[in-house]
């Protein structure tokens, strides 16, 4: 056994629980706590095509949570919600980022078009999207801008990855809202946030790092509660 598997055996055994045991949440309640719909946002990120399912990063695991969030998407909009913020990818074709991660979700292309589920909602048109350049939602964009022209007492962040986007968006979030002093929620359905998986073996044959999904999903859920974020399992009716 690795000196790392050994010293954190018992920590991922009580990760295992956590999650099995994270507690579940209602948008009703959420919006009774937040003091009205007005207050409530939905932050999806990087809900794209080439994320989802063309592409040099696409992920059928992340796949998997596009029909979970085109439902909270639906659910929300039916409980009065009317602000859904979508940072998304949206890379200039030499971007920097493509010395760490394969070209992907170049600006213009398929892969940068948010997923056709989320596309078909009737209230598509009322999305504000962020084109972003890098992992972070608020580098170089209008996010801080638009927070400032947006009523956010609780922010639902869903998407990918766990531990590199959506942690990023999730993050920002929370600690601009502590610096300004602003007790603002922050609230992650697990069954909206996924991340990819690429094994030891996989990655060396591609010259790639690799990332075992099921433990940076957990570690990442784990690390935003760490930080005051509320994990939960599902944000149902
Ligand atoms: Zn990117």
């Amino acid at each position: 056994m690795t000196k790392i598997a050994r010293s954190s055996g018992p920590f991922l055994e009580w990760l295992d629980r956590w999650m099995a045991d994270l507690p579940d949440e209602t948008m009703s309640g959420l919006v009774k706590q937040t003091g009205g719909a007005s207050r409530v946002a939905v932050f999806c990120v990087d809900l794209t095509v080439g994320f989802c399912s063309e592409g040099a990063l696409s992920s059928p695991r992340v796949e998997g949570i596009v029909e979970p969030i085109a439902r909270l998407f639906r659910l929300a909009h039916s409980s009065g919600v009317r602000q859904f913020i979508l940072p998304q990818d949206s890379h200039p074709a030499d971007s920097p980022e493509f010395g760490a991660f394969p070209p992907h979700c170049v600006a213009g292309s398929a892969e940068a078009d948010t997923v056709p589920q989320l596309e078909a909602l009737p209230f598509a048109s009322t999305f504000v999207r962020i084109p972003k350049q890098s992992v972070s939602p608020a580098a170089g964009t209008d996010l801080e801008e638009t927070l400032d022209s947006l009523l956010v007492d609780t922010a639902i962040c869903v998407g990918d990855c766990t531990d590199i986007c959506l942690y990023q968006m999730a993050m920002f979030l929370k600690t601009r809202a502590t610096a300004e002093g602003r007790p603002v929620r922050v609230v992650v359905p697990a069954d909206c946030a996924q991340t990819y998986d690429m094994g030891v073996d996989d990655a060396a044959k591609v010259g790639a790092l690799p990332h075992p999904g099921d433990l940076m999903h957990g570690v990442f859920l784990y690390h935003m509660a760490l930080n005051g974020i509320s994990v939960v399992r599902t944000i149902d009716a």
